[in-house]
């Protein structure tokens, strides 16, 4: 018989009947209710990387959510993906970087504020043998909250008690500004982001360290300025005895979607023009130069290659690997 779907189905079905008959269905062991630890580690020069696995929100999207390509484009590309029409999986994967004297995070998770599919970079830190006591610096690639509501418990607890906090200066003055915060109260998504930014980052101001992206922000990682998503947005650079990382932070976000085409310009992205055209820059150096490559919103353990193909350019997902 012919491998088709059909002669699989039939054929498991066949084999279960069997099994049925053959002898009384046995007490069976209990179906988990959640998935195995996310902590992924990788080696960069002599640095040890660890990808914390923060979870997925699966967000409905209408044919609005990107600019220039229509629902039935966006829906199709998703659907060559195997995912299903009008839902964007948008996975979140904050980088730990040892430096061997240091413990740096990049980005820090939902906190579990977002959506109950997400928040537990904590427990994947905790597995990865860190405590958030550990933790000398946290640096911040922009202020949406999927990356700064870590930082803070609901309570207002700062989780990383011994940690340098460090953040983009554009970012910081963009969101603190009042004055740009009234001018987007008439968008309710964009003004609860401001009021979000006050929350993480008001009462610990004058502790919060503003670096100019494009500076070096800790021992071999230097700041990228990626304007566009935000008005701050920053990727990093990882370098560690003649091996680098690019940490593109949310250049390309969804890769089905935006490494693939990199044009496209989705709602998220404040200044779309800009942040396309950054996007397209920063997979076009990363193919040409066989970069390894991380972000934020890959699927875990989000990191892999670049590489070109077709009109735009696809991800070649890294391969879980031991030590
Ligand atoms: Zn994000």
């Amino acid at each position: 018989m012919p491998l088709t779907r059909r002669s699989l189905l039939t054929g498991a079905a066949l084999a279960a009947g069997a099994a049925a008959l053959a002898k009384p269905v046995q007490a069976g062991a209990p179906v988990a209710k959640m998935q195995g630890p996310g902590a992924y580690r990788y080696k960069l020069g002599s640095y040890q990387i660890t990808a914390l696995y923060d979870g997925t929100w699966f967000v409905p999207i209408d044919d609005k959510f990107v600019h220039n390509a229509s629902g039935g484009e966006v829906n199709q590309a998703l659907t060559a993906a195997f995912l299903p029409p009008r839902v964007l999986p948008v996975s979140f994967t904050a980088l730990l970087v040892n430096t061997g004297a240091k413990l740096i995070l990049i980005d820090t998770g939902t906190a579990g504020q977002l959506t109950d599919t997400a928040g537990v970079m904590l427990d994947n830190l905790k597995v990865a043998g860190v405590t958030p006591d550990d933790v000398d610096q946290i640096v911040i690639s922009h202020f949406h909250p999927d990356h700064i509501d870590g930082i803070k418990t609901k309570d207002g607890a700062k989780v990383f008690a011994n940690a340098e906090i460090w953040v983009p200066e554009p970012e910081w003055k963009f969101w603190m500004d009042d004055g740009n915060m009234s001018r987007y109260a008439g968008n309710a998504v964009v003004h609860k982001y401001f009021l979000n930014a006050r929350r993480i980052f008001a009462d610990i101001a004058k502790d919060v360290h503003r670096f100019t992206p494009g500076a070096e922000v800790a021992p071999g990682i230097v700041s990228i300025p990626a304007y566009g998503h935000t008005p701050g947005h920053t990727a990093f650079s990882v370098h560690s005895a003649n091996k680098s990382l690019l940490a593109m932070s949310d250049t390309a976000r969804e890769p089905w979607l935006f490494v693939r085409h990199p044009q496209w310009q989705p709602s998220y992205d404040m200044d779309g023009p800009l942040a396309a055209q950054r996007r397209v820059h920063m997979l076009d150096v990363a193919a040409a130069d066989r970069m390894l490559v991380e972000a934020y919103h890959f699927p875990f353990p989000a990191c892999g290659h670049i590489v070109r193909r077709g009109g735009g350019y696809d991800l070649e997902p890294a391969m879980w690997a031991p030590l």
